[in-house]
């Protein structure tokens, strides 16, 4: 991230060099360390661009003032005026984030592909930068990029009264390694890769968010070897979402796709997904639901009353004989709200996922869950507490967004109390076929 202001970009940089690149010089450590754990037959299809993307390319998007010749690298055809591209920096919206990912690694691809290796690298050099940006400790607070708000709650002390924290957070002589890390392969098309890398780079960002106070603590007490340790624990992370983003790009382009690789991603179980509903990757108090009880929705458990952890379980039929089973994956939600998730573009034909009421603590409830496609009902069913839990699926091909929607259905003279609809979707999954 750099800093707008002309006078605090020059008084910045007066205090430390390095301080206004975001990252600075951890973005070429994270970068180095992710391309040396690429395969041999990747690092040697860079050639010499490797070591130019590990030192110089990684930091296009700060450098687009001064670096006119590379500044294109880092620029989106849809936003021709913008040079200094926020989003390659800051995380916004998942929609926003996804747009960005997805031209940046098409790009890459596209040129890989063309055998236009240079263009590539620095194309390259603009994702890599992105995604450490986004998994840095320094971006972590949405809307307080100085930590101003941070520093209310965690007062400064004598020594570091009316320091700005963002340099300090995040600057730093890291040496990152992820030797024996395998890259992981995050699609067989651009859209599944960026759509997939989206969700790999949400868990970068908590990963980074719960190092930000540890390190404001660590600064506070001057505690070099604190800062540098969680530092690491981000730029480590940062390093393996690095790897996995470089790995499928040079995949892509070079079309050399392992059947193993392949087959891992016919499909891909969203439980632990953050849905749009989750602004900013937490649920704002907008979107809580007061039936079952006072609570927002939760992956891999349910709350009972409103305070109790408790496993997902559903009665599951089988053979006509009705057993309850504990999920490890699913989603506990409330009545009248929706959880929204994007899909990647022509990449699964079908949603699965089972739905169901908590066989002790929502024997009394009956609910209507529903499975909306770009805004129409794909499937809606209504399970009684009593009942075991359905199977529902439905197709969504050519669908840019589905919806689990959890409705009180109209009584019908039944008395419901909507405090019982203890609702779940257990191992919501899409599939390619
Ligand atoms: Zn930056």
């Amino acid at each position: 991230m750099r800093v707008h202001l002309f006078f605090c970009a020059v008084f910045i940089s007066l205090v430390s060099p390095s301080s206004a690149l975001g990252w600075g010089t951890p973005h070429i450590a994270i970068t180095k360390a992710a391309l040396q754990a690429l395969p041999p037959a990747q690092q040697k299809l860079l050639g010499l661009e490797l070591k130019k993307l590990g030192e110089e390319y990684c930091l296009i998007p700060d450098h687009v003032y001064n670096d006119k010749e590379n500044a294109r690298f880092a620029k989106m055809e849809s936003k021709p005026d913008v040079l200094y591209l926020l989003n390659l920096h800051l995380p916004a919206q998942q929609e926003g984030n996804l747009e960005t990912l997805r031209y940046f690694m098409g790009k890459a691809v596209e040129a890989l592909r063309a055998g236009k290796i240079g263009e590539a690298a620095r194309f390259m050099g603009t994702v890599c930068h992105q995604l450490e940006d986004y998994g840095s400790p320094a971006h972590t607070v949405p809307g307080d990029n100085m930590f101003t708000l941070l520093q209310q709650f965690l007062p400064p002390s004598e020594g570091m009264k009316g320091q700005l924290l963002h340099s300090p957070i995040e600057s730093g002589d890291l040496e990152v390694s992820i030797i024996g890390y395998q890259a992981k392969l995050l699609g067989v098309s651009v859209e599944e890769a960026a759509w997939r890398l989206l969700h790999r780079v949400n868990e970068g960002i908590l990963n980074a968010r719960s190092t930000t106070i540890p390190i404001i603590q660590a600064l506070y007490a001057e505690d070099t070897n604190a800062v540098k340790k969680w530092q690491l624990k981000a730029a480590t992370m940062d390093a393996q979402i690095v790897a996995d983003a470089l790995y499928t790009m040079l995949s892509l382009g070079s079309g050399k796709i392992g059947k193993e690789d392949r087959g891992a991603l016919q499909k891909n179980q969203i439980s632990t997904y953050f849905p749009l509903e989750a602004e900013s990757l937490y649920y704002p108090q907008s979107q809580f639901f007061s039936k079952p009880n006072w609570g927002c929705p939760q992956s891999g458990l349910i709350l009972a009353q409103g305070k109790q952890v408790t496993p997902l379980s559903l009665r599951i039929e089988d053979a006509g004989a009705v057993e309850v089973k504990t999920f490890a994956k699913g989603i506990s939600a409330g009545m009248g709200r929706s959880l929204t998730f994007l899909l990647p573009n022509g990449v699964y034909q079908n949603f699965r996922v089972w739905a169901g009421l908590h066989p002790e603590l929502g024997k009394q409830g009956r609910v209507e869950f529903a499975i909306i496609g770009d805004g129409k009902i794909l499937e809606s069913v209504i399970v009684d507490g009593s009942e075991p839990a359905r199977l529902m699926q439905c197709e969504v091909s050519g669908l840019k967004k589905i919806e689990l929607k959890l409705n009180t259905p109209r009584a019908d003279g039944m008395k419901v109390d909507a405090k019982n609809n203890y609702a779940i979707w257990a191992e919501p999954t899409l599939l390619k076929k």
